[in-house]
């Protein structure tokens, strides 16, 4: 039989066996040794020095060439000692990967000696070419370089015997050209006015951070299937095959027994992460057959980012190792569950507190109030954002597709919170409130439990959860980049506290007292954020009617939600906080459009050339065989009984023929407004017909396809089948 599959299928028997590389060691004594911490810098550098650069990072400021000379030659001397024997400037571009341009520590000083040379100007900055990432218009002609430029806030790190030094990159004309810059931009917003407002409170409150703890959700797929699934290479998904017998029914995958050759793997990628200082923590199966979960300890916000981006890296390196290949896309396989990212945020000060973790006092419950019923406002006014945020291709599978969580933004916070918030809109007055109602609703607020974590109800089908101490934001896409999430995250909700700030320090000067005066604008907020606010299913089809009543949006799909990327209150938003230039956000608007309408269309391609090389040609072989056998019966059968003897196979081949002409069918049409889709120079209409007119192809083509798998001999089929590639053994 020289059918792929079975080649596949075989090869994929042999991997079964669980192989283990990785060195066993303390987990302390290992973690970070390939990261140039502050631990490694105090060793490598002067105490001044260290001192210096220490202070700048904390406080983000600008790094003097003296400085940056110095922390270049410690981090040459480290890597060397570590055997590197290259360096790069590692960025974040728009594609959503990430980048790095290796360049040799090896110069020659004269004609024939050469010594290993990095000084501060090739740290601080570097001119990669780099023209071909994504710019959305920004770099339309040739002097628009890109450059790169040292991030000192994310430690550099060693991979593959090459130090990577974190960078943002941006366009010669200032423009960013990356997740990296903006999201700077956004830490410093939320220190500033966060800090101001925590002053009110406590006066050792000088520096606040978001943090973000993400949770990572992939398939594992063994290699030699998924080499002859030509949609999984070119796509990351299936775009076609029958669902399982048994898929996750059962239930029987989550939190299970992890298969010995995937924990295998586990333990390999964890050993590479943890030298490279990435705290992975938790790992466990998910819903789905094969799907898997990894978490880390949370960390800054900037410095998760860049970690979540390497693990995707390294995952998919170790993956090879043991004959695996990550699926990180949002839905790779139909009736199973998708993939996502938890982003997991808060916001932590230089005191080690959480402003997100209520206390055990009224004024530290005042505090957290404050936080917490602003960021519930910023939500309210901005879902639209927030939804457009993590739109993309892959996640319309799982936003609005019946499938956690719906593409209606809203926030659950539980019913002890939910409690709190209706009692202060009820105990706070509008006239001035006598000292027995203060002292009333301060006893109230003071009662909120310290340890809500956890009795906070578990609500799983909302795509903004508190979940005690911290939102959950789980509508981000297992593939995103965690960036424009948070991006959104911070920049609306500094927004929100300059607001609250401006009303507080009006109201004070009319003499109300601070504590009042908080009151009462958290009141109006409470009030005006309703309708975000919901505690029910988010899955459920009342749901979805009840979020049109109370006005909130619902868009099911990437080219309607990108709207408010580029909405005048979205631009207000962006240019007011320094944030994005309007040009900027046309750009990403630009390129998520763009992208969205590649996807497609590569989907479109791929499917068009499986059901004409692969289904089709097995379709007709199979079809010939029965035509055959029909015709052999007709042969040997008198006339009246050949009809009951052929009865099936001329029902078979009539389906046959009916699916094959279907699938031709809808592959023309499909073809024909690719064409169209194509003539459209303006990405978002392109995007936007690509969506409505070129992507019900898929299903439909689909459907026929599917059915013939089920008709057809399973030792023609040439493709693996979901029940081969989703339990792993
Ligand atoms: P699950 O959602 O799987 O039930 P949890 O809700 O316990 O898991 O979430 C755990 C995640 O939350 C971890 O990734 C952890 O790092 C993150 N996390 C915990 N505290 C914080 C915090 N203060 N800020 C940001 N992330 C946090
Ligand atoms: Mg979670």
């Amino acid at each position: 039989m020289s059918n792929i599959r079975f080649t596949a299928l075989n090869e994929a028997l042999s991997h079964s066996t669980a192989v283990n590389n990785c060195i066993p060691g303390k987990l302390s004594e290992l973690f970070g040794i390939n990261v140039f911490s502050d631990k490694v810098m105090r060793e490598y550098l002067p105490d001044d020095i260290f001192k210096t650069i220490v202070e700048n990072i904390d406080s983000s400021k600008l790094i003097d060439k003296k400085i940056a000379d110095q922390v270049a030659s410690a981090m040459r001397a480290w890597a060397i000692n570590k055997g590197a024997t290259h360096y790069a400037h590692w960025f974040l571009p728009l594609n959503g990967a990430t980048a790095e341009k290796h360049d040799s520590f090896f110069s020659p000083v004269t004609n024939n000696m050469y010594i290993e040379q990095f000084d501060g100007s090739s740290l601080v900055q570097q001119e990669p070419d780099a023209s071909s990432f994504p710019s959305g218009g920004l770099r339309n002609t040739f002097e628009a370089r890109g450059y790169s430029a040292w991030d000192p806030s994310s430690p550099a790190f060693i991979m593959d015997n090459t130090l990577c030094i974190p960078t943002i990159f941006i366009a010669y004309t200032g423009e960013a050209l990356d997740f990296k810059t903006p999201l700077l931009k956004t830490l410093s917003l939320i220190d500033d006015i966060a800090t101001d407002i925590c002053q009110l409170f406590d006066r050792s409150i000088t520096k606040v951070f978001p943090t973000l703890g993400w949770e990572q959700e992939y398939f594992l797929v063994d290699e030699a299937l998924y080499n002859v699934r030509p949609d999984l290479i070119m796509t990351g998904r299936t775009l076609l095959g029958q669902t399982p017998a048994k898929g996750q029914q059962l239930e029987d995958h989550y939190f299970g027994a992890i298969p010995p050759r995937v924990t295998a793997f586990m333990k390999d990628f964890e050993y590479e992460a943890w030298k490279l200082g990435i705290p992975v923590k938790t790992r466990h199966n998910e819903v789905a057959p094969n799907q898997f979960e990894l978490a880390p300890v949370y960390e800054e916000a900037n410095i998760a980012i860049d970690h979540n981006q390497l693990v995707m890296v390294v995952m998919n390196k170790i993956a090879r190792n043991h004959k695996f290949r990550i699926l990180y896309h949002e839905k790779p396989f139909a009736g199973v569950n998708g993939s996502g990212k938890h982003n997991n945020w808060s916001l932590a000060t230089n005191t080690g507190k959480n402003l997100l973790s209520p206390g055990h006092t009224p004024k530290t419950n005042l505090l957290f109030l404050t936080f917490f019923i602003n960021i519930i406002k910023s939500i309210h006014e901005h879902g639209d954002l927030l939804r457009a945020c993590i739109a993309s291709a892959g996640n319309d599978h799982r936003l609005g597709a019946n499938e956690a969580p719906p593409a209606i933004m809203s926030v659950f916070i539980g019913t002890k919170l939910t409690k709190v918030l209706d009692e202060i809109e009820k105990m706070v007055k509008d006239r001035k409130m006598t000292p027995d109602e203060k002292t009333d609703l301060k006893l109230n607020i003071g009662k909120i439990p310290q340890i809500i974590i956890d009795n906070t109800d578990r609500n799983r089908t909302s795509p903004m959860a508190f979940t005690g101490n911290k939102f959950e934001f789980r509508a981000v896409g297992s593939s995103a980049n965690c960036a424009p999430a948070m991006i959104v995250l911070n920049t609306i909700l500094a927004d929100q506290l300059k607001k609250f700030k401006k009303s507080l320090d009006k109201s004070m000067k009319q003499g109300v007292d601070k504590d009042e005066a908080i009151f009462k604008i958290l009141r109006t907020y409470i009030k005006d954020s309703r309708p975000i606010l919901f505690e029910g299913n988010s899955y459920s089809d009342e749901w979805i009617i009840e979020a049109e009543k109370r006005s909130l949006s619902n868009f099911k799909n990437t080219p309607d939600a990108l709207y408010a990327y580029v909405s005048e209150k979205t631009k207000k938003l962006f240019n007011q906080n320094n944030i994005f230039t309007s040009k900027e956000l046309e750009a990403r608007w630009e390129i998520r459009h763009e992208n969205y309408a590649k996807v497609i269309q590569i989907e479109s391609r791929v499917l068009a050339d499986l059901a004409g090389n692969h289904i089709i040609p097995t379709a007709i072989r199979y079809q010939n065989i029965l035509i055959d056998n029909v015709k052999g019966l007709k042969e040997i059968f008198p006339e009246d009984q050949y009809k009951k003897q052929a009865e099936l196979q001329l029902y078979i081949i009539d389906k046959i023929s009916e699916h094959i002409f279907h699938i031709r069918k809808d592959v023309k049409e499909m073809i024909e407004k690719r064409k169209k889709a194509n003539k459209l120079l303006e990405a978002h209409k392109r995007s936007d017909y690509y969506g409505k007119q070129v992507k019900p192809y898929l299903d439909k083509i689909r459907y026929h396809v599917d059915k013939l798998e089920l008709l057809i001999d399973d030792e023609m089929w040439t493709m693996p089948k979901y029940r081969e590639m989703l339990f792993v053994k």
